[in-house]
């Protein structure tokens, strides 16, 4: 059997400060080239869950497994590798840097990376053209408009090639017209191979996912495919 992408057991999550459970024994798996939509109204645990997907927070109790490995137990340190070489984020508010052209926006994952100068420049420039800006590679954000901007940030996320990318909100900002662009390019990548998992509070956002899941009161309430998706 083909491991799954991601597989979480359940999963639990209590804060100290005020004992609150946000997330109470949640149980699913993601396979490799999934698009899941996470929905679920304000304090249903959908940021937590993020955040133990994004492996910037670890989990009370249960199991995380990211490519078979088990990175709810990891200290800082791995946790932090782990997070860099496979998770690209992509954030409401797109989280550029002003003062820096498009390219060294997307160039930023990778200084860290021990690769030559060339090889940045090229890979950025690289997923700046596949997210249809590659002649905006010299702009700054402040000469882009939202939906350009968040396609830089997606740029960003995609240039360390990690398997999973995780978009917390990612058309909170931008107009109807707007959001539709950035939800085709995420189902574009996700075609491509990228496995996608986003949250929104939208139905109509939702719906251009493969599969929805939904928290209510730190627990899965449903999780169904959608059977035909919006723009698919
Ligand atoms: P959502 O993203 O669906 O709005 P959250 O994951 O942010 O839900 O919150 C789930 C529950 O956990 C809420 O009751 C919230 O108040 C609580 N919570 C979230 N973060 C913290 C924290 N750092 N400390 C204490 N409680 C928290």
């Amino acid at each position: 059997m083909v491991e799954p992408l991601i597989q979480v057991e359940a999963l639990w999550k209590v804060y100290p400060a005020g004992d609150v459970s946000a997330l109470r024994g949640i149980s699913f798996s993601v396979v490799q080239r999934g698009f899941i939509a996470l929905v679920g109204p304000s304090g249903s645990g959908k940021s937590t869950l993020m955040h133990l997907l994004g492996c910037l927070d670890q989990p009370t109790q249960g199991s995380y497994r990211l490519e078979g490995v088990e990175v709810g137990k990891l200290l800082p340190n791995a946790l932090a590798r782990i997070r860099n070489s496979k998770i690209g984020f992509v954030f409401q508010g797109f989280n550029l840097l002003a003062r820096t052209t498009a390219l060294e926006n997307v160039e930023l994952p990778m200084l860290y990376g021990g690769r030559s100068g060339r090889e940045r420049t090229q890979r950025a420039k690289e997923a700046l053209e596949r997210v249809g800006l590659g002649d905006r590679l010299k702009h700054y954000p402040n000469q882009l408009s939202g939906g350009q901007q968040q396609r830089v940030a997606i740029a960003r996320a995609l240039v360390m090639r990690p398997p999973v990318i995780l978009a917390d909100e990612p058309t909170g900002n931008l107009d109807t017209y707007t959001s539709v662009e950035i939800m085709s390019l995420f189902q574009t990548l996700n075609a491509e191979g990228s496995t996608v998992l986003l949250v929104t509070h939208e139905p109509d956002i939702a719906r251009y996912a493969s599969r929805i899941i939904s928290l209510r009161d730190g627990l899965i309430q449903s999780d169904q495919p959608v059977g035909d998706p919006k723009g698919a």
